[in-house]
């Protein structure tokens, strides 16, 4: 579970490798307590606080003794396997504070899409358990006895969130308590309006995956005919940022090879983000599939990148990859220097 190496080993003082997450981050999975959420690297896994958490008591007591044995085992080299060439993972002074202001609630519990890439579906030992639980219970008693501080970053993701019963309630208690930061991943079906007032009050981001330029596209990839509903409620969401906040929207593209890989289909997304007025443009690539194929990336998946980007300066947007694209275009870059 642990591997150690001495380049782990700070040669500064104080210094020692650690990351946001372990430090101050909490994450409420459907079956489980983990100190974070993040698996796009070569460890590719969450360090765990704990298995088989279905709405117990949480000890906090013992939640930050187990993040404590983290910090000391990192402090003597010895990396979580998780961890392993996570880029979140550096060498810096952390203040070893016991308390949590990273938050991450990915409950997977509903869902109004059927996203053919979706991670429920290859892993239904992990969604197949039924019982639930409420989150509203433990961010109160967090925050009243001063766990839960404002400063980091609260996401949901996982599901979709705007459908839990508590979503709501969550979103507008964080804003009443002085909270921002707050990302939401949506699939945009179900419009929130408490998301609408964290982003009027530039709080919270929102990213929807349309994957599409069109209905046709949409529902080969979502399998449910929502495209219209989708495109409303961006547009509605993105009339928050009017004055401020212009980047809080954006509308993201998974590019799917085989369903949704032509210039056509992202001209028409990057024309119906211009019509929302978003001011970003993401793009990302479908996991499995690159996965599978990230030794032999096809030529056009290059000029998919290099048109959208091209398109998303000349249509005044900011232009972001997600770390899939990133670690493509790394790769690219290695071999043509090895050629030269
Ligand atoms: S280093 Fe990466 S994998 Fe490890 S806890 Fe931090 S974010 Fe998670
Ligand atoms: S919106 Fe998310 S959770 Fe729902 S089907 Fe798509 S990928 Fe899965």
């Amino acid at each position: 579970m642990f591997i150690y190496n001495e380049k782990y080993i700070s040669k500064k003082e104080n210094q020692y490798y650690s990351c946001e997450w372990i430090e101050h981050g909490l994450v409420f999975f459907k079956y489980k307590l983990a100190v974070c959420c993040n698996c796009g690297h070569a460890g590719s896994a969450q360090p765990l606080i704990r298995n088989n958490f279905i709405g117990q008591t949480i000890h906090w007591h013992r939640l930050f003794q187990i993040k404590n044995m983290y910090r000391r085992l990192h402090k003597k080299g010895k990396i979580h396997t998780g961890c392993v060439n996570c880029p979140y993972l550096r060498e810096a002074e952390w203040d070893g504070g016991n308390y949590i202001e990273h938050l991450y609630i990915s409950h997977w519990t509903h869902c109004n899409s059927k996203c053919i890439y979706c991670y429920s579906a290859g892993h239904p030992e992990e969604f197949s358990i039924n019982k639930t639980y409420n989150i509203m219970p433990y961010i109160k008693e967090m925050f009243e006895r001063g766990i839960l501080k404002p400063g980091g970053q609260i996401s949901f993701g996982g599901g979709e969130p705007t459908l839990l019963n508590e979503f709501e309630e969550l979103v507008t208690y964080l804003l009443d308590n002085y909270f921002w930061n707050i990302r939401v991943h949506s699939s945009g079906i179900k419009y929130s309006k408490a998301l609408a007032r964290a982003i009027n009050e530039i709080r919270g981001y929102v990213v929807v995956s349309v994957d599409s330029g069109s209905s046709e596209v949409y529902e080969k990839v979502k399998q449910v005919p929502k495209y219209k509903e989708v495109r409303e409620t961006i547009r509605k969401y993105a009339l928050e940022t009017r004055f401020l906040g212009k980047y809080l929207v954006s509308a993201k593209y998974i590019i799917i090879p085989g369903i949704n890989d032509s210039i056509e289909e992202i001209e028409n997304w990057l024309q119906a983000n211009e019509k929302a007025g978003l001011y970003t443009t993401v793009l990302d690539l479908e996991e499995n599939w690159y996965k599978a194929n990230r030794n032999n990336i096809p030529p056009h998946i290059y000029k998919l990148i290099e048109y959208a980007k091209k398109r998303s300066k000349q249509l005044h947007t900011n232009f972001e990859i997600y770390e899939r694209l990133q670690n493509v275009l790394k790769d690219r870059n290695k071999k043509k220097k090895l050629l030269n």
